[in-house]
């Protein structure tokens, strides 16, 4: 590997960035800031795939955690890696699971951008020390039961318990969390008790903290060790010693949400998903955005707006997209004369109303079937002008075609799949049209068992979609919006209980 600054080249840059402990919700806002902008992502096998989303489109993914059998980059290896990089001239996000210096290697990383001359910078992360516990309702502080906390690592080079200083660490008298713990539990447990500490005193392991698989397994010094093994408790987990550990019959809070345990696909394109995202995560879903389509305008004369006694709009991309080509063309919303103006629904008809246009009609249900209905009802001289997406729907156009209604169609924009993105693990995809299912379709590999996941459709025709491509267990919102969207999630996840909701009860003492 090359590791020297190539002439002429200027220097890039590492951005040692902490990916918090799992919940992508839980990066940090300047993570998420030098992240959106890397030209190479270096991650680690602890990292969210709910951050996938964030990586910027080409920018080159390095995966150096192991996975599926696969044997982890070594770590002078990672180091060398980003020194490459940085000396190439490209901006390096290295992303590492919590926080990047809490057993994180973060310190030897720098050592080795030091030595080459390589300019940095460190994003801090939430710890899954403190965070995981946290979700599991155990604070790690608490007046009156602890009023320290240390966090030590249950694990050595060799494998074994590290030889420190246990009767120390029994007198602290506060909150003990150990990382890297799940193989030494029975050992760790035992030596605290020699230790001093009573074997009564309160201990848990919380296992995947902070993602829809959080598993909190509560007992104490004595019998923690075999719920745990009982349990099958795997790592990532993180062992909770102390008082407070009590405190999560009480404080557990996120599995009386309705989506907890359950992790959601988001379809939408990027930059569209926001707020879809923020009512299910307020719902306790864990969500990956996957935005299998994005949609490109197509640059093309401006319509003949003249003769048009009406303008249909289908979608928000399609209003926007109509004014990008009216702002290029020179022209502005004047030239709709006194052509009416519709939306298929009440996000389309926002983007109009944000453009400065009224809505003079949209239909009661939101779907093309009702607007054409409606359209053909209103009639008055001219035809319909409806801006669309190349290959839309056939819905709309049929039913005017039926109703010998005249119109034209102009394209505004097309739809592209996202092929070749990595496709995180979901229980249940929401989607919001047809080419989202259409996108998903063609994203996942051959074979792919579509009876695993729910399928929460938008409106009739997404579902028949869904349907269509192969999905099973299809729900479908009562109306065409995205609350209608995340009741219909929440209908779907308590019909089915897919088997990540039953591995979570708060608070639960095992
Ligand atoms: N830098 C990381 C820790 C890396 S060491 C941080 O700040 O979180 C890896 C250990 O972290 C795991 O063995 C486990 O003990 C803990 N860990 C990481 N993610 C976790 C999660 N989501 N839930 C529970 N423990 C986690």
């Amino acid at each position: 590997m090359r590791s020297e600054r190539r002439k002429g080249e200027p220097m890039g840059k590492v951005w040692l960035v902490g990916a918090g402990p799992g919940d992508p919700g839980l990066l940090t806002l300047r993570g998420r800031e030098v992240l959106e902008r890397a030209e190479v992502v270096v991650f680690d096998r602890l990292v969210g795939a709910g951050l996938f989303a964030f990586f910027p489109e080409g920018a080159e993914r390095l995966d150096v955690g192991k996975e599926g059998g696969r044997h982890p980059v070594p770590q002078r290896e990672i180091e060398a890696l980003l020194v490459d990089r940085a000396l190439a001239g490209r901006r390096v996000v290295r992303l590492k699971g919590g926080d990047p210096f809490l057993f994180g290697r973060g310190g030897e990383e720098i050592e080795a951008l030091l030595a080459h001359g390589v300019p940095f910078e460190v994003v801090p992360g939430v710890t899954s020390a403190f965070a995981a516990p946290a979700c599991a309702g155990i604070p790690v502080t608490h007046r009156g039961a602890a009023s320290s906390v240390h966090v030590v690592t249950a694990h050595t080079r060799d494998g074994d318990l590290p030889d420190r200083d246990f009767e120390a660490l029994a007198r602290l008298d506060g909150t003990l969390v150990f990382l890297m713990g799940v193989g030494a539990a029975g050992a760790l447990c035992s030596r605290l008790v020699e230790a001093g500490m009573a074997p009564s005193t309160p201990a848990a392991a919380v296992e995947r903290g902070t993602t829809a698989h959080q598993r909190l397994v509560a007992g104490t010094l004595a019998s923690l060790p075999e719920l745990a093994r009982s349990a099958g408790v795997r790592p990532p987990a993180v062992l909770v010693v102390g008082e407070v550990v009590e405190l999560a019959e009480r404080f557990g809070w996120r599995g009386a949400l309705p989506l907890s345990g359950v992790r959601v696909l988001v379809t939408r394109p990027r930059g569209r998903a926001g707020r879809l995202s923020r009512m299910l995560r307020d719902a306790g879903a864990e969500v990956a955005e996957f935005p299998c389509i994005a949609t490109e305008p197509l640059t093309g004369p401006l319509p003949l707006l003249e003769g048009a006694g009406w303008v249909g709009f289908t979608s928000v991309t399609g209003v926007e997209a109509f004014f990008g080509l009216l702002a290029s063309a020179g022209r502005d919303v004047r030239e709709l004369g006194s052509a009416r103006v519709a939306a298929i629904g009440p996000a389309t008809r926002d983007a109009l109303r944000r453009h400065g246009l009224r809505v003079d009609y949209m239909p009661d249900v939101y779907d093309g079937a009702h607007l054409a209905e409606g359209l053909a009802d209103r009639m008055g001289t001219g035809d319909i002008l409806l801006f669309r997406a190349e290959s839309g729907s056939p819905e709309l156009t049929e039913v005017l075609r039926a109703r010998g209604v005249p119109f034209r169609e102009a394209a505004l924009y097309r739809t592209r799949y996202a092929r070749g993105a990595p496709l995180p693990d979901f229980d249940m995809a929401l989607f919001s049209s047809a080419s989202t299912v259409r996108g998903l379709a063609a994203c996942v590999p051959d074979g792919w068992d579509r009876s695993r996941v729910q399928a929460v459709c938008i409106g009739e025709q997404t579902a028949r979609a869904a349907a269509g491509a192969g999905f099973a267990n299809v729900t479908t919102a009562s109306s065409a919006t995205l609350e209608a969207l995340v009741e219909a999630a929440i209908r779907a996840a308590s019909s089915s209980c897919p088997d990540a909701r039953t591995h979570w009860s708060p608070g639960q003492r095992m």
